[in-house]
């Protein structure tokens, strides 16, 4: 099974000419960041990933991790010596912040890094994710102490963290947990219920593993305004700060999956030895929900990246297949001879748009990384503000769309591979089933249409997503002056924001009066917003392309000729598709409403 190559130069390309990576450096908070320090800890992660952790995906996918009678966790073969290399080497701090430990780097070096992770090993690459977010919600919300008593050891990796959010009667609707904390007389709560889904809730890779659990206290109002958050350690910490007493935390059972089978998915039972497992209050009591939304951002980031990191590995092994099978005689061919499938036009077709998809999205998630930079550390409220507009309004698309393209694009390198995609041996399926899930965790993507219709469309009456459409037709003026080289691209950016247009005055105008005919639009509208954002991002990539190509040496020619065809494919062939949406986002509910099921 052919294994996986980080493709640093296509990272490179989209870093420095769509993310703008020396804006990134620029900002006060990354003097020490320069273009070549960020390249090579990047070629570094790289080999790492690809020698170390890649070639365990197979292995975790047949093996998956296992549940002991006496509640402990096994991960399969490897995986906890891979964890530990992994934190030997410090890859988890490069993003955080000195202070704890970190390397105090941009959080769009991180996303790339966390691309090169998730295509080596998705499964694996959850357990660094969870700590990710629980460590963002420290850093943000807990108190000085809690933070020193915690962080360092989650910035490192030694410990790891998790987020228990998920129970049976509260998925989508996080605000019908019923998980109980009962606060006692030292300060500290007593946490008694059952969460579900819980990724990495227990396994054998770190020395304790920080719980952070979303639960009600006594006097808590009901919904989402009565949610506090607590950190649970599975080992409570002695008075040296080692893991120390057991707490009452268990992993009465793991779920048997379709795919990510390594990742643990866990159902803990919290206060099942006596009065409950001791938590500490993170914040303030009832602000647990307002404390998730602040991290959100973030954390749907990451799981978007999910859809373009098994796209990435997918397509690699699509591309090397289709090199290698001999199927057919491509028009033109010697006679007598079969053709290699990557000479048919139709595999050809596939290839482009899985490469030109991987591209756009690519775009997205690091300019959405790099908002979020730019948010969290941009020299003047006005730029912080204007960077975090644009994060909200990216958000929904990273995560909605690109993992909506994990499903789409693993699927196809199954149809580059015909019948041997279908068959376990290959490999390529493994990606499939593994994509499926990310459409659905951290907000599925219905949740995400319809944050993007009712909480980003209203943000600054309106305001936010007229200056973004403004910004994409600003390219315009560029595009023209490139002449007809780049008139197609012109042409049909200009036309599909045309159509974004107008379905977003619909929604703004009906959205009010009709909330439910706005819902029943969401889901194209993102998709519509979505791909439209792509069309820009790969217009960006042509104009980039053509630049470079100026004065190019004879060897890196065919790099950005490469870019250029890509990026003309997509805006001539993919993103007229969308248009044909508008229909469907102004359709009002009334049909919906009708159906009898
Ligand atoms: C492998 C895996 C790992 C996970 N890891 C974690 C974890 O680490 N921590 C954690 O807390 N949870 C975790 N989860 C839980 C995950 O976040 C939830 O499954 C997800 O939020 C959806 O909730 P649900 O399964 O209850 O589906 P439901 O909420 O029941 O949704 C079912 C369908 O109804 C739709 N729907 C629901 N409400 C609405 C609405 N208001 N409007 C429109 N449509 C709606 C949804 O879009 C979906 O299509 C994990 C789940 C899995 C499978």
């Amino acid at each position: 099974m052919a294994e996986y190559t980080a493709p640093l130069r296509d990272m490179r390309f989209t870093l420095e000419h769509i993310a703008d990576l020396a804006g990134v450096s620029a900002l006060s908070a990354f003097a020490h960041v320069d273009a070549d320090s960020v390249f090579s800890i990047l070629e570094e992660n790289a080999r790492f990933m690809e020698d170390l952790v890649a070639p365990l995906n197979r292995v975790g996918d047949l093996q998956g991790s296992v549940r002991n009678d006496d509640g402990t966790v096994t991960t399969p073969e490897g995986f906890a010596d891979a964890y530990k290399a992994y934190v030997d080497a410090g890859w988890g701090a490069v993003s955080f912040p000195p202070e704890y430990g970190g390397g105090g780097f941009p959080w769009l070096m991180s996303i790339a890094m966390q691309e090169i992770l998730t295509s080596a090993n998705m499964a694996f690459s959850m357990c660094p994710l969870l700590n990710q977010g629980a460590i963002d919600m420290l850093l943000h919300h807990a108190s000085e102490e809690h933070r020193e008593t915690y962080l360092p050891k989650m910035v490192t990796g030694e410990w790891t963290g998790t987020m228990n959010l998920t129970e049976p009667q509260a998925g989508s609707d996080v605000g019908a947990l019923a998980t109980r904390a009962v606060p006692q007389d030292d300060g500290t709560y007593r946490i008694t219920g059952t969460k579900i889904f819980i990724s990495y809730g227990e396994h054998d890779m770190s020395e304790n593993i920080i719980h952070l659990v979303l639960a009600r206290t006594p006097s808590a109002p009901p919904g989402t305004k009565g949610i506090s958050c607590f950190i649970v350690p599975k080992y409570l910490l002695d008075a040296d700060g080692h893991p120390g007493e057991r707490n009452d935390v268990s992993c009465v059972s793991i779920e048997h999956k379709m795919g990510i089978k390594a990742s643990p998915t866990c159902v803990l039972s919290y206060g099942d030895a006596g009065a409950g497992a001791v938590g500490f209050l993170i914040g303030e009591e009832n602000a647990g929900m307002r404390y998730m939304f602040t991290m959100m951002n973030n954390a749907r980031l990451s799981v978007g990246l999910e859809g373009l990191s098994l796209s990435e590995r997918a397509f690699q092994m699509a591309r090397g297949y289709a090199r290698e099978r001999k199927q057919g005689r491509a028009p033109g061919a010697p006679a007598g001879e079969q053709s290699a499938i990557i000479e048919h036009p139709d595999v050809r077709r596939m290839l482009l748009t899985m490469q030109s998809s991987i591209e756009a999205l690519r775009g997205v998630v690091y300019l959405n990384a790099a908002a979020i930079d730019h948010a969290n550390h941009g020299s003047s409220d006005v730029d912080r503000e204007a960077a975090a507009e644009l994060a909200d309004l990216l958000t929904p698309v990273s995560k909605g769309w690109g993992t909506d393209l994990g499903v789409e694009l693993t699927s196809l390198a199954i149809q580059v591979y015909g019948g041997m995609g279908y068959i376990e041996e290959t490999g390529v399926a493994q990606h499939f089933r593994d994509a499926r899930i990310a459409p659905i965790y951290e907000g599925t993507n219905g949740i995400q249409a319809m944050d993007l219709v009712g909480r980003k469309l209203p943000m600054r009456a309106g305001g936010a997503i007229t200056d973004y459409l403004a910004r994409i037709e600003a390219l315009d003026d560029e595009l023209a002056a490139a002449g007809d080289d780049l008139a197609s691209i012109r042409t049909n950016l200009a036309s599909a924001l045309s159509s974004l247009r107008s379905a977003t005055d619909w929604l703004l105008a009906n959205g009010m009066a009709n909330p439910l005919d706005a819902l029943a639009g969401a889901t194209p509208y993102l998709r519509l917003f979505s791909v439209v954002t792509g069309g820009w991002v790969m217009a960006r990539q042509a104009l980039a392309a053509r630049r470079a190509l100026t004065g190019a040496a004879p060897a890196d020619m065919a790099f950005y000729e490469d870019k250029a065809g890509s990026a003309r494919f997509f805006c001539e062939q993919l993103l007229p598709q969308v248009i044909g949406l508008v229909p469907a986002i102004t359709a009002t509910n009334r049909d919906l409403a009708a159906a009898r099921f």
